[in-house]
């Protein structure tokens, strides 16, 4: 155990960045990672083209017999998942599918 001189708290000696505070040893201040926390939750998406985020739209259950048509690679690529998470751009209307983190 070391500990944080920025706030004081005890940090595991194999982490370079206080769990608290983003203090990093290495760096020797405090470190600025944006929704760090927050994106173990929700993820957060920016669309490659307009530099916005992108909007969750739900999260879907694969349906008996989907596999067929437009999604049918997509289908056959997520198997043995339960559901997706999509997501699109507000800006353009591109989507992309996700695995939902456990
Ligand atoms: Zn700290
Ligand atoms: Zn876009």
């Amino acid at each position: 155990m070391k500990n944080c001189p920025n706030c004081k708290s005890e940090v595991d000696d194999h982490f370079e960045l206080c769990w608290k505070c983003n203090y990093s040893f290495p760096d020797k201040e405090v470190v600025e990672i944006q929704d760090f926390t927050e994106q173990n939750i929700e993820r957060k998406i920016d669309c490659l083209r307009c530099n916005i985020p992108m909007e969750k739209s739900g999260n879907f259950k694969f349906l008996e017999g989907a596999r067929t048509g437009l999604f049918g690679n997509i289908f056959e690529l997520l198997q043995n998942r339960e559901s997706f998470d999509l997501y699109h751009c507000s800006e353009c209307g591109k989507v992309e599918f996700f695995i939902p983190k456990k």
